[in-house]
């Protein structure tokens, strides 16, 4: 179940800080999907 929208394409995904599957994952997950939107997001910020 997709329970985060990316706050950048708007895509639906997974991710659960707590839960064991996804511990080892990125922090950034909570905002984005993938670390291409993430990497979109901060460029954009940093211009
Ligand atoms: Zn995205």
């Amino acid at each position: 179940m997709a329970n985060r929208v990316c706050v950048l394409c708007g895509a639906k995904y997974d991710y659960c800080p707590n839960c064991d599957a996804d511990k080892g994952k990125p922090i950034w997950m909570t905002c984005w999907d993938k670390a291409e939107c993430h990497d979109i997001w901060v460029t954009k910020l940093l211009q």
